[in-house]
């Protein structure tokens, strides 16, 4: 599609807002505070709510604890600076002929300016409330009718947009009035009509003024799915191009199906059999190795559902195809456990591993590197070591990167340069995330899900007590350790610094060995410990030598002691919710019934929820789910990667149906037009193609 009129250069929605008729210079720099800089931005500032303002109820009619509109005169403000505790309060009796209500600002001297004086009509928003002399609406949003010349002021349905301190209702609603009028018409679609009937989409210039302007529910509910389906399809499409890509390079095949024993071998090594999941995940990555392109695939398991073993098998598969494997882990502590449990099960094999971490001496990491680099050693397991330059790889075939949440996408590329030609690589994640964020972070990648727990065990039971229960949760803790059993306890969160920490933790143990557990083996574990004593501590609890370890949340990821039964936290208030999930997983790895206690005095309402969520569920996927509800995507994902969940309009949290809907039409988009050659797919090509941080969700030609 071209322009309208032939002849003329199409207009371009990135002009800026300034130039939108009514708007200029003066206007343009609040739009801006708001994050409208061009057409592009205002076209696409969704409105917040909409109201309906051709019945509104008269003020008589108003009940306290329901939100309302009210429409009245102004008859009295009380410009001055009423105090109340220090708090500016700002009121205005507003009547409708059946009644009064008072408005009510807290700390929002800047209304004084536009309410002082002023006898006309208003228009207010808010929660109803019982105050001393009647109702009451506190901190109301609130429009001034008929203010300077708003275009929707005596509109019936109106669009009520966000907006930031100084910026007022009518301004961004001309704004966005000027925007329809005068560029809708330049917008062009992206997607040929063909794919629009098939997906259920409507048009892209009629979805956009719907949104404003929406004639129902059901048309406005419609028109935002076509844009939450655009922004979400146009990052699907990249991701999808890109997986197609690799599916594109040429890998390594490790011939597997010429190693017949290769199952049976796995069978033999594992002290357990594989649970039905494991056995699947395994395949999935055997015949992924199987193939000639690189693997990219993500492992998705939570807690204690045995992804080690399913690295375990893949990582024998590579050496027994003639390669090399190497296994990177967030933490000193979880390499070298996984170096333990790793050399256990392949040195009877004959199949040698060599150990790579920062705390090395320089003669040891020499020795390690050595071996690596000759082909000595088959398995390189290790730190971030691994990824340091001088550590080279004779035959580097298969990557394993464990706790991937904990890494970078740069570190996941840098351990995969190790290696000539494409390696494949496996990604493993114990945060269950939920699936939305999958498809958006990981989308790139094939994902599998141990979506199972090993046999015989038991549901963890969580309590929640306050702080001055906490005795009987030592003598909880006293009851299981004369059972024979071990107990963790996580000291307060602090501070993020790790010196203070250590200091939190210093305290809690000093406490607890010699006042509340004197006669039993009290241990401490956090990250300002010299490396040697870390190692002693771990080694020693893992021995059954200390029964009550004192620790940080260094041990939130990947310790494995079955014989710990308890895990006490702390303050759990202050903990996140994914943590308090992965601090709990450090339990209910044997078959005893394990028990995990959070003591927090929680003071806020999100405290309680995520509490709550954490004694009523031990589901890590519906507890990613709460997560995200709670803290929003960016907060989940750790900032490394939060640029990829910038979306303007849709949201991940409510459009994980759009997404999915999105996410197969781009595979299958991607499937039956590869390089979208097609004519028709050309713009979304150029969309697909465009500069990482453009952000233009539309465009004009
Ligand atoms: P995570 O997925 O959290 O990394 P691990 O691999 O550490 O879990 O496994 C948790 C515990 O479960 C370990 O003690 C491991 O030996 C055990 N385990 C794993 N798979 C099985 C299985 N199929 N049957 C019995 N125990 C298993
Ligand atoms: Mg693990």
């Amino acid at each position: 599609m071209s322009a309208p009129s032939s002849g003329f250069a199409a207009r371009s929605l990135q002009t800026e807002a300034q130039y939108l008729k009514g708007v200029g210079p003066r206007l343009a720099p609040l739009l801006a505070k708001a994050g409208l800089r061009t057409v592009h931005d205002v076209l696409l500032h969704l409105p917040r709510r909409y109201e309906d303002r051709t019945n509104l109820p008269p003020i008589v009619q108003l009940r306290p604890g329901k939100f309302a509109t009210i429409k009245g005169t102004v008859r009295d403000f009380e410009g001055r600076s009423a105090r109340r505790g220090g708090v500016v309060v700002l009121k205005a009796t507003v009547s409708d002929g059946s009644g009064a209500v008072t408005l009510v600002w807290f700390n929002q001297p800047w209304i004084t300016k536009r309410l002082a004086g002023y006898d006309g009509e208003i228009i207010a928003y808010g929660l109803v409330k019982e105050g001393s002399y009647g109702y009451e609406i506190h901190s109301p949003e609130f429009e001034l009718l008929g203010e300077d010349d708003d275009p929707d002021a005596f509109a019936k349905i109106v669009p009520v947009y966000p907006l930031v301190e100084g910026l007022q209702q009518f301004v961004v609603r001309r704004a966005v009035d000027a925007a329809l009028e005068g560029y809708l018409g330049y917008v062009e679609d992206p997607l040929p009509e063909a794919f629009r009937r098939r997906h259920k989409l409507q048009k892209l210039q009629w979805s956009i003024r719907q949104v404003h302007h929406p004639e129902s529910e059901e048309l406005r509910l419609k028109a935002r799915r076509r844009l939450v389906f655009d922004e979400f399809f146009h990052h699907q499409i990249g991701l999808a191009m890109r997986r197609a890509e690799t599916q594109l390079e040429r890998g390594i095949s490790f011939g597997l199906s010429s190693i017949p024993d290769l199952r049976p071998e796995v069978e033999r090594m594992l002290p357990f059999e594989m649970t039905a999941a494991q056995s699947r995940v395994v395949a999935e990555i055997w015949s992924d190795m199987e193939s000639h392109h690189p693997m990219n695939r993500l492992v998705q398991g939570d807690v204690g559902s045995g992804k080690t073993a399913v690295a375990a098998a893949a990582l024998l598969a590579a050496v027994r195809g003639g390669y090399q494997g190497a296994l990177m882990a967030p933490t000193e502590i979880l390499a070298e456990q996984h170096y333990a449990h790793l050399h256990r099960l392949f040195d009877p094999l004959g199949i040698r591993t060599a150990l790579l971490v920062g705390k090395q001496t320089a003669a040891q990491k020499k020795k390690a590197a050595g071996a690596v680099a000759r082909g000595e050693a088959d398995l390189a397991i290790g730190t971030h070591a691994l990824i340091q330059e001088g550590v080279e790889f004779q035959r580097l075939g298969l990557v394993v990167i464990d706790e991937q949440h904990r890494f970078g996408v740069l570190q996941r590329l840098a351990l995969r340069e190790k290696a000539l030609g494409n390696p494949d690589v496996l990604v493993m994640t114990a945060t269950p995330i939920p699936r939305t964020l999958t498809m958006t972070l990981y989308g790139d990648l094939e994902l599998s899900v141990i979506d199972e727990m090993p046999p015989g065990r038991l549901p963890i039971k969580t309590w929640w007590k306050l702080p001055h229960e906490r005795a009987s949760v030592y003598d909880a803790v006293r009851k299981l350790v004369s059972e024979g059993r071990q107990a963790y306890i996580v000291c307060p969160m602090v501070s993020e610094t790790e010196k203070m920490q250590a200091q939190a933790a210093e305290e809690l143990y000093s406490r607890l060995s010699k006042k509340e557990f004197p006669d039993l083996r009290v241990g401490l574990l956090h990250g300002q410990l010299k490396i040697s004593e870390k190692e002693e501590a771990v080694d020693l609890f893992r021995a059954g030598e200390i029964d009550v370890l004192v620790s940080t949340t260094v041990i939130e990821v990947g310790v494995d002691v079955a014989n710990a039964t308890i895990m006490v936290v702390e303050d759990a208030n202050r903990f996140g919710l994914s943590q308090l999930h992965q601090l709990r997983g450090r339990v209910g790895r044997g078959a005893d019934q394990s028990f995990c206690v959070l003591i927090a005095d929680a003071k806020t309402d999100e405290a309680r929820e995520r509490l709550d969520a954490l004694v009523g569920t031990s589901d890590g996927f519906k507890i990613a789910e709460i997560d995200l509800r709670l803290r929003g995507p960016g907060e989940i994902a750790g900032t490394r990667q939060s640029g990829n969940l910038d979306f303007k309009i849709a949201d991940l949290i409510q459009d994980g149906v759009v997404l999915e809907a999105a996410r197969q039409a781009a595979i299958a988009l991607i499937a039956e037009d590869p390089g979208l050659k097609r004519p028709e797919h050309a713009r979304i090509r150029e969309r697909a193609l465009r500069q990482p941080g453009d952000t233009a969700v539309i465009a004009s030609s």
